[in-house]
């Protein structure tokens, strides 16, 4: 191998930090659904729509109903490390929005073909902005809130794309975040559609239905709800009884202050308060949220947001094993089988 040409320390052009970034925000079309998604929450959204083709790598286009943008801040939106959600170190310490790095906007429009619509709500119409940041804005139509389409993801990074893998595989993991999404937000409507065809549509409804809806009926009839607090805690949910169990763990939803994680702290509390009532070849369902201060954890650990730092992890711990375990003892001092809800 010849050695690499020796070059001039030079800073790199703002559309090649955004594709490196795009490597870690955004690996795949599921992590561009994500951080849409959680946009449009962060809007105050109360009806989205998700339409994808070829498995989100064609186009992800999701709308919503929430404030929009105004005209001007449109190029703002796709800019680097620009954001409306937190202005200080203060706020990054007290953030209760689910964005707030400014990154995943800017990171999409450089690997994919972006148009961002939108009307607030004292707009006479839409705008719109195609590109980048250095686009210009232009008049456009449709109804209030946010119309975000990006195309042909990873089209300019072929190394990229070779790691995508089948449509259906993209596509698989795709609706597996609009699902872990939907979960955590009843009082939101949702819809999915595939290639043009309506996989998941569900109403604005109550936690009950919808984890119905999206764990099955299986999980709705064998199930325990938990609501608990201590202190700056609260953990609130169900826990599925063993019944309810699966042999893979597909059916486990934890959220932190409504944002869906996978953190061995609080796995392990849970998988530890089944011990006594689960075989261990067998996976526990559940949807549970943790809500705390937002001060005691830490949510910026990785711009995916899926890992957290607690500060106390001992007492979140020791918080949710009991309070599961507290559950699943109730059953089985009384009897086995469903449990109201
Ligand atoms: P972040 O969410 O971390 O702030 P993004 O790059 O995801 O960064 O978005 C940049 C900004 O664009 C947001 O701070 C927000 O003000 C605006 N924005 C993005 N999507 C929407 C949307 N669907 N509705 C309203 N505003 C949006
Ligand atoms: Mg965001």
């Amino acid at each position: 191998n010849a050695p690499a040409p020796h070059r001039p320390i030079q800073a790199l052009p703002d559309q090649l930090i955004s594709q490196i970034a795009a490597g870690e925000v955004v690996e795949r079309p599921s992590a561009v659904v994500k951080e849409l998604l959680e946009n449009a929450l962060d809007a105050g959204s109360t009806q989205i729509t998700v339409r994808l083709e070829e498995g989100g790598v064609k186009r992800i286009a999701i709308t919503d109903n929430g404030r929009g943008i105004a005209p001007e801040q449109l190029p703002l939106a796709l800019a680097r490390h620009a954001t409306s959600k937190i202005a200080s170190l203060d706020d990054l310490e007290n953030v209760n929005t689910l964005g707030f790095r400014g990154e995943a906007l800017a990171s999409i429009a450089s690997v994919a073909a972006v148009t961002l619509t939108s009307r607030t709500a004292d707009a006479p119409h839409a705008w719109e902005i195609t590109g980048s940041h250095l686009a210009t804005v232009t008049p456009s139509s449709g109804a209030h809130g946010t119309t975000i389409d990006v195309r042909d993801l990873y089209f300019n990074t072929p190394a990229r794309r070779k790691f995508l893998k089948s449509e259906q595989t993209e596509f698989g993991h795709c609706a597996d975040v609009v699902r872990r999404i939907a979960l955590a937000r009843p009082d939101v409507s949702f819809s999915l559609s595939h290639n043009g065809k309506t996989v998941d549509h569900w109403m604005v409804g109550e936690m009950a239905k919808r984890s119905a809806q999206i764990l099955g009926d299986n999980f709705a009839s064998a199930r325990l709800s938990i609501d608990e607090n201590a202190g700056p805690l609260r953990i609130h949910g169900y826990a599925g009884l063993p019944t309810a169990s699966k042999a893979r763990a597909d059916g486990q939803f934890f959220y932190v202050n409504g944002r869906f994680v996978r953190d061995k702290v609080l796995m392990h509390a849970v998988r530890a308060a089944y011990e006594d009532v689960l075989h261990g070849d067998r996976f526990p369902s559940y949807v549970l949220a943790l809500d705390l201060d937002p001060a005691l954890v830490d949510v910026n650990v990785h711009p995916s947001k899926i890992e957290v730092r607690f500060r106390d992890s001992r007492a979140v711990h020791q918080f949710v094993f009991h309070a599961v375990q507290r559950a699943l003892a109730q059953t089985s001092a009384t009897s086995h089988g469903s449990v109201p809800s």
